[in-house]
């Protein structure tokens, strides 16, 4: 597969169809890998943004009036025709984002499972019928679709957390417009189109590019719109609170994360250095679910470095277009490679050890690609950056200890509570990590965080409200009391 001979381009999705912005501007998209030009979007108006919201508005009415059973058998229809799309859309991910065409791909097909496993969801909302008061009483609660939704979505994950917002929103009869980032807004649009093309009704998906200070704030305040769903960074997720809190409507914030992993005396290394490498280094950690920083007990210290130095050195990188089959590619921006070596060098100035990495690797010395080679400190603090702000970055910084509540302690130690990992043989040791550490999910030996049937939940700043699971499909209904006189 090789680079885009002529970039891509793509307009905005209204009523079901590419329409050009009235405004007539364009973004453009760079790979990371070359630096090139290798698409344009087109930017939406004030214009477009509110006929797009009297489009979904009034698509809302039919597509909300179908049985969920007529719901779920379109959308299985969309995302069969969507998963033929796959090497198309993957080949958008891996121009514009650097993630790997092989994971890319993998993203498209796993985002297409998502949405299916919601449409069968939605078929299985109960309501309840209560016992009432008096004998002429009856009382039911049933759940309704909200209305029209907004989402704003991130780079790393640019299809599958479109995905996770798109399967309980379509399923439960919402309409839904979304903004991707600007940083990738090809693949999601390309994936959306597919959606249209398979079967969704026109409105009933809509796409509107453009930066997020200006076309999501709009959008946001919209009094049509009725539930805001975003995945991004906490301070984004405070800014949308500040100027859609006003608006009292439904919101949802898949925020940032500082994941701790503890690695007790009795682990398994291998596994946990297999475990941390996967979570530190995939995506480049660019993962909110990423490890961010390891607690080492200081009896395996030594094996646990040994073994992360192999792994992390034997990874394969290269630009995921030309060979989809390597580990990790570019970084998806010039500024993440800014700021991650401003943590490195920070935890190095404050005494860390440099085991591995920590610049772009010796291959890609002459690119102009966002490159950095996977990067491993030992000795590390938490006076350091990469201590206590998320890196986002292919780094593993590691703290040894000998107290296991010392561990938790300092695992707690944190605004975030996105995730937490531990790795141990002991029952009691897992009983205990996993009732005292502070994150919405907590992994005991396993790597595997995100699946549909449970829920994914940032505690403290990582978050408010639910992704994924039955709990989510509730983020998109309204709860409805009806009470009965006869
Ligand atoms: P970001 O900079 O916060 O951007 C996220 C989205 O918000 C983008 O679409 C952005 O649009 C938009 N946006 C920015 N300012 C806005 C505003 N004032 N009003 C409305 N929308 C606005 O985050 P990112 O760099 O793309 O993603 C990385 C972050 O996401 C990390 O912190 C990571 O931990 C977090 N994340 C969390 C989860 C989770 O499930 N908890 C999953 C993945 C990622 P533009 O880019 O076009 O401006």
């Amino acid at each position: 597969m090789n680079l885009v001979e002529s970039p891509e381009s793509f307009d905005l999705i209204i009523d079901g169809e590419y329409q050009a912005a009235t405004s007539g501007k364009v973004t453009e998209v760079k790979s990371p890998a070359t630096g090139e030009l290798v698409g344009t979007v087109a930017v939406a108006s004030e214009a477009d943004i509110a006929r797009t919201i009297d489009s979904a508005d009034a698509a809302f009415r039919e597509w909300s009036a179908k049985t969920a059973y007529e719901r779920e058998k379109i959308i299985k229809k969309a995302t069969a025709y969507t998963r033929t799309q796959a090497d198309t859309i993957g080949r958008l991910m891996a121009l514009e984002q650097g993630k790997p065409f092989n994971q890319s791909r993998s993203e498209v097909t796993a985002s297409c499972d998502i949405i299916d496993y919601f449409a069968a969801e939605a078929v299985r909302i109960e309501g309840t019928i209560n016992p009432t008061e008096k004998a002429n009483l009856r009382s039911y609660v049933v759940y309704q679709p909200v209305g029209v939704c907004a989402f704003i979505t991130p780079w790393n994950y640019p299809v599958a957390l479109l995905s996770w917002k798109l399967g309980p929103a379509l399923a439960t009869g919402c309409t839904v417009i979304t903004k991707p980032t600007s940083i990738t807004p090809m693949c999601p649009t390309a994936f959306c189109k597919a959606m249209l093309d398979g079967g969704i009704p026109a409105g009933v998906i809509s796409v509107l590019n453009g930066s997020g200070g200006s076309v999501g704030e709009a959008l946001m305040k919209s009094p049509k719109i009725k539930k805001v769903a975003m995945t991004g960074s906490t301070a984004t997720g405070k800014r949308l609170m500040e100027a859609y809190g006003p608006t009292l409507n439904k919101i949802s914030l898949e925020l940032g994360g500082h994941c701790p992993a503890i690695v007790c005396e009795d682990a398994d290394v291998k596994l946990a250095a297999k475990m941390i490498a996967y979570k530190g280094f995939r995506n480049l950690g660019q993962s909110c679910s990423s490890i961010n920083r390891v607690y080492v007990h200081e009896s395996l210290a030594d094996a646990l470095t040994t073994e992360l130095k192999e792994l992390a050195e034997n990874m394969t990188i290269g630009d995921g277009v030309t060979d989809g089959s390597v580990d990790i590619g570019p970084m998806a921006t010039a500024d993440g490679v800014t700021d991650v070596q401003a943590h490195v060098d920070d935890a190095v100035s404050k005494g860390a050890t440099l085991v591995t990495g920590g610049k772009k690797p010796d291959a890609f010395k002459d690119s102009r690609g966002n490159y950095y080679s996977p990067t491993l400190l030992t000795n590390c603090t938490h006076d350091m950056l990469v201590m206590r702000e998320e890196t986002f970055g292919p780094v593993v910084p590691c703290q040894t200890f000998t107290d296991l509540d010392d561990a938790i302690a300092k695992a707690n130690d944190t605004t975030y509570g996105l995730v937490a990992y531990a790795f141990t043989k002991d029952m009691a040791t897992t009983i205990k990590v996993t009732e005292e550490l502070e994150a919405g999910t907590v992994c005991v030996n396993n790597g595997a965080v995100n699946t549909p049937y449970a829920p994914y939940a940032g505690w403290k700043e990582s978050g408010f409200g639910v992704e994924l699971s039955r709990k989510s499909v509730f983020e998109y209904l309204n709860t409805k009391h009806i009470k009965i006189a006869f």
